[in-house]
């Protein structure tokens, strides 16, 4: 008779429950994480909502923080002891297909396959109190260190994958369309790195918060064209480098639109709706800008942003907008949901 856990399941248009599943075990090389924290992502809110149709009950979360449980027989316990705090990542890398021996595992053919426990519960699995993890995919972190910060890693993981692609350089512009928790965790690496950062947001709480951790421009599109400001701000030529963190296509034309000479813009956000923009393919000859994305988080990313986060070099506190239990998780998602909040947290 295996054992049972509790796990947080969207179980209905705006409804999570607390369900009881089937425990997993490791396997050889895997690792059994106790987890302690879950953030909720936007993938995870989309299904709550049901924007996103999947089969229900379902069991999201991949920004997970918690400790080692137990090990497979062939984990060494002296690397990974039991209690350690722990971060894992959570999408797969199967270390075999095409883009993961070209080292760019942010496209395996697997990553987005994992389904729990046979067929009754589907989804990645973090907001559960356990999961199971190739010791590959298992990041410790110091004591000391707050499970929710440690939650954030899959987050800014991301985030610095689509740094990679957008390739800064000291003193260069970069501007980030976007003040939610994708847009402030840009600004936040991008500072660190002697670029000058200029954000184009409407909410002026968000932009406060942007410049509170120190933006250095900030811009209201709603009352000025973000476009213009940027082409005035950098003598007419545009921006080296763009982010672009909504959803919205039509922002995908202005962020293109910003772009310099040479430029790189990077499309970081999944688009809702996916509608089409104009490109004129003579400027994209005579500029030589660069037109790219960004999903999913790296393995280099990963390992980076545990650095980041456990040597304290930044401090993602005040991006946790509100921790909840798992027993109050349907108020966790509603809150989530809120444009107010940045990354709300459940406590598993
Ligand atoms: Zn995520
Ligand atoms: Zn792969």
């Amino acid at each position: 008779m295996s054992e049972t856990m509790h796990a947080v399941a969207v179980t209905g248009e705006r409804e999570a429950t607390l369900i009881r599943m089937e425990r997993p075990e490791p396997k050889r090389n895997e690792i059994q994480i106790r987890i302690r924290a879950c953030a909720l992502c936007t993938w995870e809110q989309r299904v709550f909502i049901r924007e996103k149709e999947t089969p229900l009950p379902l069991v999201g979360g991949h920004e997970i923080a918690g400790e080692i449980c137990a090990l497979g027989a062939d984990v060494d316990e002296s690397k990974y002891p039991v209690g350690a705090p722990v971060t894992g990542r959570v999408q797969k890398a199967c270390h075999s297909c095409y883009y993961c021996r070209r080292g760019e595992p942010t496209q395996c053919v697997e990553l987005n396959t994992f389904r729990l426990n046979g067929p009754a519960v589907y989804g990645m699995g973090g907001l559960a109190e356990y999961i199971c993890l190739d010791r590959s995919a298992v990041w410790r972190y110091e004591n000391g260190v707050p499970f929710e910060q440690m939650a954030l890693t899959e987050p800014l993981a991301c985030v610095l994958n689509s740094i990679r692609r957008g390739d800064p350089h000291m003193g260069d512009d970069a501007v980030v369309i976007g003040g939610g928790v994708m847009g402030q965790l840009h600004l936040l690496c991008l500072e660190k790195l002697g670029v000058r950062t200029i954000l184009s947001e409407p909410d002026p709480a968000r932009r406060a918060f942007a410049q509170a951790h120190g933006c250095r421009i900030t811009i209201d599109p709603a009352r000025e064209s973000a476009v213009e400001r940027v082409l005035q701000l950098t003598g007419g030529r545009g921006a080296e480098t763009v982010f672009n963190t909504t959803a919205v296509s039509a922002v995908e034309e202005d962020a293109i639109r910003m772009t310099g000479k040479l430029g790189r813009c990077v499309t970081y956000s999944s688009q809702h709706p996916d509608s089409p923009v104009p490109v004129s393919p003579n400027w994209l000859h005579n500029s030589e800008a660069v037109l790219t994305g960004a999903v999913n988080p790296g393995i280099t990313s990963f390992d980076q942003a545990v650095n980041l986060i456990g040597k304290g070099i930044l401090s993602l506190d005040d991006l946790v907008s509100a921790v909840y239990p798992k027993e109050r998780a349907t108020e966790a998602f509603e809150e989530a949901l809120k444009p107010s909040t940045y990354r709300v947290v459940i406590r598993l």
